[in-house]
């Protein structure tokens, strides 16, 4: 039948009010979009006086067919009546075999009909007969609710009421939807609210036990619930730990740590979901000791995964919402300030991780042992330690005020015009000295960086107090020069008195005195040698050239020096070879001093060969320069210290049994002397394998 006949039908019951104008009553009902007991009130109160009913009744069920709502009208008035009492109608009654059956139901006579006679509370079939008409409210064939209205006489409600009351219920069905819908848009725009406002103070802090409780306010505002927890998980991914919690049991829930996987919390941990537990008590995953433990119920949880960067890092769980049950709005709330916390949480742990460190670099910095101080590019000091401040004598702020430049003497060649070799990254080093409080002058080693502090290209200089090191080489220095002058002309009074005692003596006659003076003799031309090697150190490192040099036969300074040599030699049992190319061109040098490198190269190469060992000297030409050189089967020369013993006072540690007396100045000697000469040294050596120590002079 169409809308039209329907009413056509209608209209055609003459004692009848005006069903059309009745739908049209409705559809405005409808259109104001009052609250939906109000739309239902006057729904039913139309419908009653059209039909000319005295009772009636709406009852509104949820997804589940759970009675919600209901306007009951009992001649004229309007009733209350409890969920509970609903069910029962539902249940039970014309409604509820309307309600099973999705079907309009019409009942002419109540005391004829069983769908009657089983009504509530058995007091239906005492009842004055009458007549019933019920209709399903349905949107897309789902149950909203069921429609009735009773008439006091039997027999006066037919089938056109029956059709009436049915358009009416799909009427007030679209009311009831739009009512659902409506609500479910006002929860969300309240979830969302929520959510906001959470937004705007959970970020608002860096301290990260401020954040926490931050977000457990929120979550306790937004849900209403009695008690909210937050659970981070820790480093090693295996156990969730609460960091903060509310309510009467937080402290025996704070530093608890429960394996993931356990409990509601654990669950969402392992999970990766929100969820709502209506009944903890029950619920499998609900973690019971702390309950057991502090006799507090847990009723219902709603919790959901604390997520930063996609990663879960944490659980917030919120117990006993004061309405009694959580629904899907507050799963949406809980989630979004989830989400929220993460990040905030997140920022707050790296703030954190960011002070400490700034305060360890502090640290390290105030209890370096070293004094450090931290400058721009222009030079002005912004940080100092306390070793700064110590070494030279000003305060932080006197320091503070003063310019690196004018504190010590930049070594310019080493730093680069406007430091511009520290630019490259790289560390540069040089000794200066520092003027200090009240003018004194301290010794320092300069190292110097460029470093980032905060984003900042900034100097780090770091001065090492070298002033013990100084005075141990300037003592050298002077007992160096004091062992030359003072030993100068005593020895050239014994050299002379030897001399006149050799001519003065019966030497052939005597084997004794002659090897005695013989020792004296060699003993003494040592000395002679390094007092002369001492006074040519010194001069040639004051920058005098060498004396007049002169051809001389290359085997000539060979056999001198073999002479000088073979009783120190022979006494150790080391062989002594020579190799010297024939008929080599004579060298143009100074006889004396290249005589005394020689004897130093070969002196060295006795005292580091073990007996039995062979030392050979020889010597060939190579272009215009002679080619000279001392070969031996000793301990050799590690490759990381062969440069470094051309250096006077540099010795090679060799550890207590292959420890050697010595000044570490022979080497030196012979650099200066053979550069002096215009001519280069080096030396071929490995461990345990010997050394080759090489000269160039050149040739007359
Ligand atoms: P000194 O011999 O007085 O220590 P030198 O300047 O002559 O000083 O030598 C410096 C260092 O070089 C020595 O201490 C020694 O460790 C090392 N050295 C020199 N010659 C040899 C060599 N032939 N074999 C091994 N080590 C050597």
């Amino acid at each position: 039948m169409t809308e039209k006949t329907k009413i056509d039908t209608l209209q055609d019951s003459g004692d009848r009010r005006d069903p059309l104008e009745l739908l049209y009553h409705i559809s405005r009902e409808l259109a104001l979009a009052l609250d939906l007991r109000t739309v239902l009130e006057r729904v039913l109160r139309l419908s009653l006086e059209n039909v000319g009913g005295n009772n009636g009744s709406i009852i509104v069920v949820d997804g589940n067919g759970k009675p919600v709502d209901s306007v009951i009208v009992l001649k004229d008035k309007v009733i209350e009546e409890t969920t509970q009492q609903l069910q029962f109608t539902l249940d039970q009654g014309l409604a509820g075999w309307v309600a099973s059956n999705l079907q309009a139901a019409l009942v002419r006579d109540t005391s004829q009909d069983k769908r009657w006679q089983m009504a509530p509370n058995g007091q239906a079939t005492q009842d004055k007969p009458k007549s019933v008409v019920s209709a399903p409210l349905l949107v897309r064939d789902e149950l909203v609710g069921v429609m009735t209205l009773t008439h006091p006489e039997p027999n006066h409600l037919d089938e056109t009421h029956l059709e009436l009351i049915q358009t009416v219920a799909g009427q007030a069905a679209i009311a009831v939807l739009n009512a659902r819908l409506y609500g479910e848009s006002q929860r969300q725009a309240g979830a969302m609210a929520a959510i906001a406002a959470s937004a705007a103070v959970i970020g608002a802090s860096l301290d990260i036990q401020k954040v926490l409780d931050t977000i457990l306010e929120q979550t306790t505002t937004a849900l209403n619930v009695e008690a909210v927890s937050l659970a981070l998980v820790d480093d090693r991914k295996k156990n969730i730990v609460f960091r903060a919690a509310t309510g009467s049991q937080s402290k025996n829930i704070l530093g608890l740590s429960i394996a993931i996987g356990q409990g509601v919390a654990g669950w969402v941990a392992e999970n990766g979901e929100s969820v709502i537990v209506p009944e903890a008590q029950k619920d499998k995953r609900f973690y019971a000791s702390v309950d057991q433990n502090t006799g507090y119920l847990t009723t219902a949880i709603a919790a959901a995964p604390i997520r930063s960067n996609g990663m879960l890092i944490g659980v917030l769980e919120a117990i006993n919402p004061q309405g009694g049950s959580f629904d899907e709005a507050d799963l949406t709330v809980i989630e979004g300030i989830g989400n929220l916390a993460g990040t905030a949480i997140e920022h707050a742990q790296l703030f954190e991780q960011v002070e400490v460190a700034q305060r360890r670099y502090r640290e390290l910095f105030e209890d370096s042992v070293d004094p450090i101080l931290i400058t721009d590019w222009e030079g002005h000091i912004s940080e100092t330690n306390r070793q700064a401040e110590l070494l030279s004598g000003f305060d932080e702020d006197t320091l503070k005020q003063m310019n690196i430049h004018t504190l010590h003497k930049p070594d310019w060649k080493v730093l680069g015009n406007e430091l511009e070799n520290l630019k490259s990254g790289e560390t540069v080093s040089y000794e200066s000295s520092l003027m200090g409080r009240g003018g004194s002058e301290i010794f320092v080693e300069i190292y110097a960086r460029s470093i980032e502090v905060e984003g900042q290209e900034l100097v780090q200089w770091i001065l090492r107090d070298i002033t013990e090191r100084k005075n141990l080489d300037n003592l050298r220095e002077d007992l160096a020069s004091m062992i030359y002058h003072d030993l100068r002309s005593p020895l050239a009074n014994v050299v002379s008195g030897l001399d006149v005692l050799e001519m003065m003596l019966p030497l052939d006659e005597d084997p004794t005195i002659r090897s005695v003076l013989d020792i004296a003799m060699r003993s003494t031309e040592r000395v002679q040698r390094l007092a002369s090697s001492l006074l040519d150190t010194s001069r040639m490192e004051a920058g005098q050239s060498i004396g007049k040099p002169e051809p001389v036969a290359v085997t000539d300074l060979v056999k001198e020096a073999i002479h000088a040599i073979l009783p120190s030699a022979q006494a150790k049992e080391v062989k002594l070879e020579t190799a010297v190319v024939k008929g080599l061109p004579k060298a143009l040098v100074d006889a004396e001093m290249i005589k005394r490198v020689l004897i130093n190269l070969t002196e060295n190469a006795v005292k580091y060969s073990k007996e039995g060992m062979t030392i050979t000297i020889g010597a060939k030409r190579d272009d215009n320069w002679l080619e000279m050189w001392v070969q031996d089967q000793g301990r050799g020369i590690p490759k990381e210290e062969q440069e470094r013993i051309f250096e006077k006072f540099a010795r090679v540690q060799a550890g207590a049994s292959g420890n050697t007396k010595g000044l570490g100045l022979g080497l030196a000697y012979c650099k200066l002397a053979v550069e002096g000469h215009g001519g280069r040294i080096w030396v071929k050596s490995e461990k345990d394998k010997g050394s080759r120590f090489s000269f160039t002079v050149p040739v007359a």
